[in-house]
Parts: C-alpha cells; structure tokens; sequence
C-alpha cells in the first residue's frame, strides 16, 4: 500500500531556449517501494486517482518544493511546475489548502506553476474551471499539459486563464526526422502565440531538436538531451554543471555544450 513516506520528489530542469539558461523545473514523483524499488508514476498515478490516495500525493508534492523553493530560486528556477490531476481540481478546498502551505513556508504563489491536462478539465468543466480561476487568482502560473495529445477544444482554451501550453512528448520527439511532426509542432507554437500563451517543448532528446524549436522562437525546452528527472540533490549538481558548462562555451555553444 501507498504510504507517503514512500513517495520521492524527482526535478526535471526546464531551459530557456534563447539563452539556454536554466530557466524552471517540473516536479515528478517516484515511489521508493521496499521491494519493488524506484517505481515508475505511470505504475501507481491511475491508481492513486482511483482510490483518491492522488489529493494527498499532490499536497505532499507541492510542500516539498515549497520547502526547496528558495534555494531553487537562487540557482535561476524561476518557477516549479507541479502537475494536478481531476480529484485536484474538483476539489473545492485545493485553493485554500495551496494558501495554508504558502504562508507556512513562506513562499509566493508566482514560485509555482500548475500543469493540467485537457482531460483532466473535461471530466467537470464548470467545477474545474472555478478552481482554476481561483488559482489564477491567487498568482498561480497555470499550463496545459499533453497539448496536441487530446482532440482540444479551442472554446475552453479561450475561457481559461492559461499562461503555457506544453506540447506532448510524441510530436517533439521525432520532429527532427519526421517533417510532419515538425509542421505539427509548427504550428502549434504559431496557435499559442497567437493566443498570447509561451511554449514548452518536451520530449527534446538530441541537439538538433533543440536547434529547430529555437527557429521556431520556443521559449522553453524539457527533456532528455539536456537532463532527465533526477532526486532533488542531483538536481542542484546538474545545475552547477550546467552553469560551468555555459559559461565555457556561450550563448551560441548552448545546443552544442549538450553533447
Ligand atoms: P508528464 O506530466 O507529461 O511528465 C513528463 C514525462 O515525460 C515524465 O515522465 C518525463 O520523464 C518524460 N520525459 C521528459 N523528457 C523526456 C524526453 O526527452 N523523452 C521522453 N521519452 N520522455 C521524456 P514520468 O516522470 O515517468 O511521468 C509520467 C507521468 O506521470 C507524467 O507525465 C504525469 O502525467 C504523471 N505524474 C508524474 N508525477 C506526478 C505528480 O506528482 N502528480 C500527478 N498528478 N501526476 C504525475
Ligand atoms: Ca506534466
Ligand atoms: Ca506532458
């Protein structure tokens, strides 16, 4: 059984494609299980939904990066982002319990930005979108998730108050070989700025992704090619080493240092 004294945070840095800085991070949970080992959220996240085990998991997510927070920021997270599920957002008391762990660590609302998926939404969309707005409200960054991956309806997407939208993994990954999947991504890049929203490339696995998502004015890239998601204490070395390694080779080097 799922108890939180299992429950590891793992951080996956967010880069700032112009100046490929380390520009945020997104906090990813791992269940350190005494026999099975380190495993994987796809494994226990649906289940965790299901039993509702998920509105704990979440809040535990949140209060250890809020805990972190001060020190992520000095080393240029601006922002970590924390994904919510369906029992999140149909909770009517998220907003307040969010509030209670903000004062307690002192820490601003802008520090975190909340990931949802369209699916997520489109189980209640009144109820969710009330604790959006409210989250909004509040200086929560809010992003959608999966983007591209749902069959999305452009008539909620106006209604939201949406900061990011994070195009899926599936048309990043191959878009360096895969001419459709780079008009794809394209274009959604083109939608989101036309909306106002910034973009988040995930799924970057090699140097010449990252060139093209650049061309195509990305603001950020997640993914493999410049860190995986690692425990928090590896994260802050991955950060040291990135610094150095930008600092030798410049702005122009930044696709090339990732070799
Ligand atoms: P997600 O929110 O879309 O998270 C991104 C996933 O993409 C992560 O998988 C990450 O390891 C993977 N990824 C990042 N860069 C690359 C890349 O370059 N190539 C490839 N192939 N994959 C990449 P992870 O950590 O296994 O998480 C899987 C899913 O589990 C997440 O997808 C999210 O839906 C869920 N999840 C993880 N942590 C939490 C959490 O704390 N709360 C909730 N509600 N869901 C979570
Ligand atoms: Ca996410
Ligand atoms: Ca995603």
């Amino acid at each position: 059984m799922l108890d939180e004294g299992q429950l590891r945070l793992f951080l996956q840095p967010k880069t700032d494609l112009a100046s490929g800085a380390l520009s945020g991070a997104e906090a990813l949970v791992r269940w350190q299980h005494p026999q099975r080992g380190l495993v994987p959220p796809a494994a226990f996240i649906p289940f965790a939904e299901q039993t509702g085990f998920i509105r704990r998991l979440t809040l535990w997510m949140f209060e250890q990066v809020a805990r972190r927070q001060r020190e992520l920021a000095s080393l240029g997270v601006a922002r970590v982002s924390i994904n919510l599920s369906t029992r999140d957002l149909l909770d009517p008391e998220l907003p307040d319990k969010f509030d209670a762990l903000l004062v307690a660590r002192r820490v601003p609302a802008e520090a975190f930005c909340l990931e949802i998926t369209e699916s997520a939404i489109m189980d209640d969309p009144q109820r969710a979108m009330a604790t959006l707005n409210r989250l909004a409200l509040m200086g929560f960054k809010l992003s959608i998730d999966d983007f591209g991956a749902g069959l999305s309806s452009y008539a909620w997407l106006k209604q939201l108050p949406v900061d990011e939208l994070k195009i899926d993994t599936a048309f990043v990954r191959n878009m360096d070989r895969d001419p459709v999947d780079a008009k794809l991504v394209r274009s959604m890049i083109e939608l989101a700025h036309n909306l106002g929203f910034g973009v988040v490339a995930e799924g970057v696995e090699n140097a010449r992704t990252w060139e093209l998502l650049r061309e195509l004015n990305c603001e950020q890239a997640q993914g493999f090619h410049m860190g995986r998601p690692m425990p928090v204490e590896e994260f802050l070395a991955w950060s040291a080493r990135w610094v150095d390694k930008r600092r030798l080779l410049g702005t122009a080097g930044s696709a090339g240092l990732l070799h």
